[in-house]
Formats: structure tokens, C-alpha cells, sequence
């Protein structure tokens, strides 16, 4: 007999889903099929570990807003006997750089957030350069949004906790790669494991990242989902690290407070690979294209040299940018989490929860239902901000 849920892909997502499920009910049996425990390629690990309430759609920030909670108490609710996570939580804060285009829309997100009860606030230029007299001043843009709670986390620290914590539950993990599932008319029946054999199964999530789109596929599940390889520069500055918040400028381009005068700057851009690629971009594109955008703002950053870079996949939804979650609406039994774009590793606690709750049938504590695949079937596009990819 095999168990009552399986869970393909055990990064972030595949082990909350899991913690939270077998938290819920001990008696469930649920195997997480992750094909590389080392978790090389997981976007998880590779991803900047940012969380923020800054959003437009209501989903998004209470999303956040449970992530914050969950962090802030993560590494005591997630020990164990053998291991206790450390997050090492930072509330730097995120500023976001407004040119007079997109003032309305930031305007009426503050609008959201602040009725939400988060704590962000409206900053003229002048307001950034005396709050973050380090910065330096800043140009070509008419103000910012700062939200004061955002920050960032480990982000393999957040998996390993969920993953050994479900671990102790009871669920298992089968390091093993999962080379195809198994659906008969319009329901899910298992999955096949690279090893050999079959898992039969009625409930199978899919929480393979970047992997999601190709994985469904043969069962006719059609995701507009595509892995887009991301390059996060490492670079050393003469810019302070500490007291700052994290930048990001009106065109995208990022800019997040490591250490010791050093940033992790990147920018998502149209042209970027799509596939399986994971060899960062040359340091070229840091001199031609990032760092003018950035000077152009911030000229304290006129001194800078990129130390190294990294590589790690974004799953971006073509449709809309944000989450498809839930039961499959043409495949009962087939759970989703994927699409998530750059924003997925902070929606990883709500997001298991949810998915848990779908599955066990209980009246979801935060309605995520705008976000399931309905809307792609509908070609219903829910956008945080029409046509922008976050
Ligand atoms: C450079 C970069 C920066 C980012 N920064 C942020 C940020 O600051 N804040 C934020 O919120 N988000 C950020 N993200 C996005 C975030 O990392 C992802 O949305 C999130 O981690 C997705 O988690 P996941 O569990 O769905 O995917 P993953 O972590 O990729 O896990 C999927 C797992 O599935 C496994 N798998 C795949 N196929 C199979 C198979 N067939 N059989 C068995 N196992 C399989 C893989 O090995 C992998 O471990 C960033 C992403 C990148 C790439």
C-alpha cells in the first residue's frame, strides 16, 4: 500500500506543505521524493532570503505578514531533539525607489498595506538621504516606499527547519527523483520514482520549483510556467551595510545589505535565459548594464568591484507573476504550489499551511482560492501591478 501523500520536491515549499500536514494529522503517511538532498540546485538555497509586506495584491501581504510571525518564532517552534534552526532574522527594511510613473500605484499599495496593519511609509528624497544619511542622496525619483518590518532570513536555514521538524513528525524523505506521475481519466494516481517503481497514491503534490511545468505536463496539465535563470552578484562597496535598508530601483534593479560593505545586487530583466541553466552572467553585464542604473540613483556607489556571482532559477508565471496553488481543477488529487516568480521562498510558510488545509479538507485559514489554477484555465490573469514580473 502506498502512502496517503506524496510530495515531489522537498525544497521550501515541499517541506512546509509536509511539516504542516503531519502536524496536523500524525496518523497521515506522507513521503516527500527529493532527488538531491544537498539541495544544489533548489531555488530555495539560492535565493536572497528577502521577505516584505510590500505588495499590491491583498493575498500577497497578509502572506507575508504570516511569514514575518512564523520567523519571528521559527527557530524555537522548529527544534528538534537533534537540531535547531538558526534564521539569523534581520529587519534591515526595504526601500523602494518610486519614479513619478508608478507613484499612483506605490501610493495606493501603502494605502493597502497601512489598512492591513503593516508598517510602511511614504518617504520624500529628502526624508531617504536624512533617514539613510549613508545612501548618500538619491536621484531621479520622486520618493519611496519603506517598509520598516521588511527584512531577510537564511533561507536554507527556513528549509532545513521545516524539513527536519516534519522529519520528526514522521513524514519521510526518500532521496530519489520522480520520472513521471501516473493520472487516469481526471484523477491522480501516483508517481513513478527514478529507482523503480510505483508509488500509488491519491494525493500528489507537486512542489518541484522550476521543474513544476515539465513534470505535469505529460498529463495534460498546461502551466504557464517557465524556469528563467537569475544572476545575484556579490559586490564590494564603499557603501555602509549596517543602519541601511535594502534598495530596489524603479527598473527592478536590486541592491541588499550583506556584510562588510558588501551587497548582493541583481536585476531580473526580459532577456534573461530561460532553461536549465545555473552559470551566472558575466560580470560584464554587472559593468554595462547594473551598475549605471545604479550610479544613476545612488551615486554612493560609484566604487564598487564584483566579488563573485551566483545562478539559481526563478519559475515564472508567464500569466501574471504570482502563485498557482491548490487541486488541479481538471485532476482531482494533483496539488500545485509553483509559479512564484521572485517572491516564492517568503510565502513558503502560508503557502504549506494552505496547501495542508486544501488537503485535508479544513476551511483554509487565509483564502488563497484567487490564486489557484481556475484563472489559467480562464486566462484570468491577478496581477500584483499590470504586466510587471516581481
Ligand atoms: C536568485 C534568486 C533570488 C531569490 N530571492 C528571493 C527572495 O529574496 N525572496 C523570496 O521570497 N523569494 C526569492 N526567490 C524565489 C524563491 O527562491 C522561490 O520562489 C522558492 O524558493 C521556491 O521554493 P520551491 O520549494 O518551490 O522550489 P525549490 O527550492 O527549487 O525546490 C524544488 C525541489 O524540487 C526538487 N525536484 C525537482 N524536480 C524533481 C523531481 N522530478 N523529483 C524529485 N525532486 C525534484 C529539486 O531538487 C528541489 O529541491 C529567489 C529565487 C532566485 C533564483
Amino acid at each position: 500500500m502506498g502512502p496517503d501523500v506524496i510530495i515531489v520536491g522537498g525544497g521550501v515549499m515541499g517541506s512546509s506543505t509536509a511539516y504542516h500536514l503531519r502536524k496536523a494529522d500524525p496518523t497521515l503517511s506522507v513521503v516527500v521524493a527529493e532527488r538531491d538532498d544537498g539541495y544544489r540546485q533548489a531555488s530555495t538555497v539560492l535565493s536572497d532570503g528577502n521577505v516584505r509586506i510590500q505588495f499590491g495584491l491583498e493575498e500577497n501581504i497578509r502572506i507575508s505578514q504570516h511569514a514575518m510571525g512564523v520567523l519571528s518564532t521559527f527557530d524555537d517552534d522548529m527544534a528538534t531533539t537533534r537540531h535547531r534552526p538558526e534564521v539569523a532574522a534581520r529587519r534591515q527594511g526595504n526601500l523602494f525607489l518610486v519614479d513619478e510613473t508608478s507613484k499612483p500605484a506605490t501610493l495606493e499599495a501603502i494605502a493597502l498595506q497601512t489598512r492591513l496593519g503593516c508598517e510602511v511609509e511614504w518617504l520624500e528624497p529628502r526624508e531617504i538621504t536624512a533617514k539613510f544619511p549613508d545612501l548618500g542622496a538619491v536621484e531621479g525619483v520622486v520618493g519611496g516606499s519603506h517598509g520598516r518590518d521588511d527584512g531577510s532570513v537564511d533561507p536554507t536555514a527556513v528549509l532545513l527547519g521545516y524539513r527536519n521538524k516534519a522529519i520528526e513528525l514522521g513524514v519521510v524523505y526518500v532521496e530519489d527523483e520522480v520520472t513521471g506521475l501516473i493520472g487516469e481519466s481526471r484523477r491522480i494516481r501516483g508517481a513513478r520514482l527514478g529507482s523503480g517503481g510505483d508509488l500509488i497514491c491519491p494525493i500528489v503534490v507537486v512542489t518541484a520549483g522550476a521543474w513544476t511545468a515539465d513534470l505535469v505536463r505529460p498529463l495534460g496539465v498546461s502551466l504557464p510556467v517557465i524556469p528563467v535563470m537569475r544572476t545575484v552578484y556579490v559586490v564590494s562597496t564603499t557603501v555602509a551595510t549596517s543602519g541601511v535598508p535594502s534598495v530596489f530601483l524603479p527598473s527592478g534593479v536590486y541592491a541588499l545589505p550583506e556584510s562588510d560593505r558588501t551587497w548582493l545586487i541583481a536585476w531580473s530583466r526580459g532577456e534573461d535565459p530561460v532553461g536549465y541553466d545555473f552559470t551566472p552572467a558575466g560580470r560584464q553585464r554587472f559593468t554595462d548594464l547594473i551598475w549605471p542604473e545604479m550610479y544613476r540613483h545612488l551615486p554612493a556607489f560609484d566604487r564598487l568591484e564584483v566579488e563573485s556571482a551566483w545562478a539559481g532559477l526563478y519559475a515564472v508565471n508567464t500569466l501574471d507573476g504570482n502563485a498557482i496553488l491548490g487541486e488541479w481543477p481538471e485532476l482531482a488529487g494533483l496539488y500545485l504550489a509553483t509559479g512564484f516568480s521572485g517572491h516564492g521562498f517568503q510565502q513558503a510558510p502560508a503557502v504549506g499551511r494552505y496547501l495542508s488545509e486544501l488537503i485535508l479538507g479544513v476551511d483554509p485559514t487565509l483564502d488563497l482560492s484567487r490564486l489557484g489554477g481556475q484563472r489559467v484555465l480562464d486566462n484570468a490573469p491577478v496581477h500584483e501591478q499590470a504586466g510587471r514580473l516581481i
